[in-house]
């Protein structure tokens, strides 16, 4: 049971609050339920009375981050049911529990600078939701924005996969302030700083070059001409426009167009003459 609990928790918090969150569950078990985006709330925590059971729910859509704090916030108030009769939902005895839980993770190895500083003045006496805090709302959401179509490596997931410097890369275990990362191409493995910003690879893009980066030479599809007859798999494209991170391109064989990621490695079969 903890074990599929730290599986589940390992996909949505921080690697390193992983451990930590599954054992705050261990101590108190509840039913936990990652939902889809409300626009109501960030998560929920209810009891019934009645069976003494505990539901605890995460919007799944947040950021790491920020399903943490959601995470600790309800089990907080969790530890309030526990410990006292009828309190108010944020009274003082809830701010105790939250401060309590958030403790062993308000530090550098979980939290980004950029968020670790409001964080730690929203906790001296934090609010209902950590939406109703301007300061950190802004600075979690932050983490969401893409910056020139890059972000923050400690914001990517365990075996997510990114580009860095032209190289392809997939996000391994945080090590204090670092990151392992292992190169495609070499399969070596690189500590990054957890605050380096890299480019954030489709799944799919990052299974294409795995595929292909035994087969020969290979050329990324952003670098190509318009035009270009390539090879993907068994399949021949040409190659038509860039959009946003794809390229839009032409099956030759059923004439159908579609996109591909712009990072996919291609081997090129014939350069067209320009008309
Ligand atoms: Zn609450």
């Amino acid at each position: 049971m903890k074990e599929e609990m730290f599986a589940c928790l390992n996909r949505f918090v921080p690697a390193e609050a992983c451990a930590y969150c599954a054992s705050l569950w261990e101590k108190h078990p509840f039913s936990f339920k990652v939902t889809r985006s409300r626009r109501t709330k960030l998560g929920d925590y209810r009891y019934d009375p009645r069976s003494g059971h505990h539901t605890i729910t995460v919007n799944g859509t947040l950021n790491s981050y920020a399903f943490l704090v959601t995470y600790l916030h309800e089990y907080a108030h969790l530890l309030v049911r526990k410990r006292f009769e009828e309190v108010k939902p944020h009274g003082k005895e809830w701010k105790k529990c939250f401060q309590e839980v958030m403790e062993p993770v308000l530090n550098q190895n979980v939290f980004p600078d950029s968020v670790l500083d409001v964080l730690r003045e929203h906790m001296r006496n934090p609010m209902a939701s950590s939406q109703a805090d301007p300061k950190l709302a802004v600075a979690l959401h932050e983490l969401n924005k893409e910056q020139n179509g890059t972000v923050p490596l400690m914001s990517l997931k365990l075996g997510d996969s990114f580009v860095y410097r032209n190289s392809a890369y997939q996000r391994r275990e945080q090590r204090r302030t670092r990151v392992v990362c292992t190169q495609l191409e070499t399969g070596k493995n690189y500590l990054f700083s957890a605050s380096v910003f890299v480019e954030v690879l489709n799944p799919e893009a990052f299974e294409e070059m795995k595929q292909q980066r035994t087969l020969g030479t290979f050329e990324q599809l952003h670098y190509l001409d318009e035009g270009t007859v390539f090879q993907l798999g068994k399949r021949i494209f040409k190659k038509k426009k860039l959009r946003r991170t794809r390229v839009l391109c032409e099956d030759l064989n059923n004439r159908r167009e579609y996109l591909i990621h712009k990072d996919a490695r291609v081997k090129v079969v014939e350069e067209l003459e320009k008309a």
